[in-house]
């Protein structure tokens, strides 16, 4: 399988050059070539496999210069993290399904794909005896989930700035109660923009770019959304055995578009998706896209929902480069216009694409505070606020001729306030989590001061 860029200059990579690549040289994201379809009789065969062989069979069609023996091992480690043996566990409740996906070890679904990214990474440097320091600006869930993915790896380090006294208690302990060497933390005395600022400055230094060999780890690496493609096949798998349907619906609470681009390419290898629900809370730039082709940014607003909060997904351009007719100048053309004027324009046509792709609608904080608490009341089951996006907007756009499947992307303890704003008290912390005050911490504050930064990370790479 090769891989080319969505600006068309970066063509012909193996998987392995895409996923060291991470965001394309000629600033696109990378694709497959072509996404490998499966017939009727190839998912009958996989429908009965244990979630890590059934990984290993989604992720071999795409990483086919990664030889077999060692890709079954890295899938079975990353999944080996998981508390809960059927990794993805699909819960009924009401009537729809829950497909949990905050079973790893940061509690969030960002560990499904960054578990595996990590032991990947960790892999291709030491073979091609390469070493990489990773940097990344979190206001909470990636970072804890990136520091997680790689703590304790060989020939890699990791630079994780957040605001300091500004992430919640329990994001900011996940992040500093982590004490291997390879990981530091950083709490820059400013906001989240300030911090993801100097990051966008550190990388803009090419020189210091290269010399400190820089990665990164967010959702445009392909391999994270190859991990996540994984589990739309689990929760088919799960639903056809238990109910005999034909077609699922699936509701995706949405922030950067990977997650639910998973599900657009797992539609396209064959999962019998009726329609991708695409929810999202106030920062409703993809509802708007779907219901209207209009694609325009506008302010971020903060929500209860902190990680679905952007406003210009990075992964839309992957999809977009399908609806241009996998026509590279003609995406460059789309992204230039973007640069230039903040919007995306489409045809009567692309509209109508979009809306056969994807139904959407988005739900504000009131209405997500009251899903959990009508959901609450009805079934004993919690909802953290971003599930609780998606079940609201799932419920008002599925079809009931089909199961609706919606994707918990946190556990309720994670975003404890929200859950005590709707139903008035905490969810309980996790066994593991339980305790996180008392243990030591790995933490230096710095002022958001890029040169500081850079001194620092130059003592420190590896
Ligand atoms: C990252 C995240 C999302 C959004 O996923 P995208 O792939 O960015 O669309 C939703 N919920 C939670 C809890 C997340 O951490």
């Amino acid at each position: 399988m090769k891989y080319c860029s969505t600006r068309g200059k970066v063509q012909g990579l193996s998987f392995t050059d895409a996923v060291m690549m991470g965001l394309a040289d000629d600033g696109g994201l990378l694709l497959p070539e072509e996404i490998p379809g499966l017939s009727p009789n190839d998912l009958q065969q996989l429908s009965k496999l244990s979630y890590p062989e059934l990984a290993f069979q989604i992720i071999s069609r795409y990483a086919t210069d990664i030889p077999e023996s060692d890709l079954k091992a890295l899938v079975n480690r990353s999944y080996a993290s998981f508390e809960d043996p059927q990794i993805t566990p699909l819960v009924k409740q009401d009537d729809l399904y829950i497909l949990e996906l905050f079973h790893g070890p940061t509690l969030a679904f960002k560990d499904v794909a960054l578990q595996f990214l990590g032991n990947l990474f960790e892999y291709l440097l030491g073979k091609s005896n390469q070493r990489m320091n990773i940097i990344g600006a979190t206001s909470g869930d990636t970072g804890s989930a990136a520091i997680y993915g790689v703590r304790g790896k060989e020939n890699i380090n990791i630079f994780i700035l957040h605001p300091k006294g500004r992430v919640s208690p329990i994001q900011e302990l996940q992040m500093t109660t982590v004490t291997d060497k390879n990981v530091f933390n950083l709490a820059v005395e400013g906001t989240f923009d300030d911090a993801q600022a100097i990051v966008k400055d550190i990388f803009g230094d090419l020189k210091f770019k290269e010399r400190h060999a820089l990665g990164a780890v967010n959702s445009i690496n392909w391999a994270r959304v190859l991990a996540q493609v994984v589990y739309y096949f689990y929760a088919w798998f799960q639903v056809n055995q238990e109910t005999g349907a034909q077609q699922i619906d699936v509701s995706v609470p949405t922030g950067n578009f990977g997650d639910i681009f998973a599900g657009y390419i797992a539609k396209q290898m064959g999962v019998p998706i009726n329609q991708l629900i695409l929810a999202t809370n106030s920062n409703n730039i993809l509802s708007r896209c779907i219901n209207s082709g209009d694609y325009s940014i506008a302010d971020v607003h903060h929500s209860l929902s902190p990680s679905m909060d952007i406003q210009v997904a990075s992964n839309f351009e992957r999809y977009l480069y399908y609806l241009l007719d996998c026509k590279a100048e003609k995406v460059v053309q789309a992204m230039d216009n973007f640069k230039k004027n903040g919007r995306l324009e489409f045809t009567a046509t692309q509209k109508q694409r979009l809306r056969n792709d994807f139904l959407s609608s988005s739900s504000d904080d009131n209405k997500t505070l009251e899903t959990i608490r009508s959901f609450y009341k009805k079934t004993d089951y919690i909802l953290d606020p971003h599930t609780a996006t998606g079940i609201a907007v799932g419920e008002q756009n599925r079809n009931p001729a089909h199961p609706l499947v919606c994707l918990a992307t946190a556990h309720p303890a994670k975003f404890g306030d929200a859950v005590q704003k709707a139903i008035g008290f905490n969810p309980d912390l996790p066994a593991p989590f339980v305790g996180l005050t008392s243990r030591a911490k790995n933490v230096v504050t710095i002022s958001a001061d890029k040169e500081q930064i850079k001194n620092f990370i130059s003592a420190n790479a590896t």
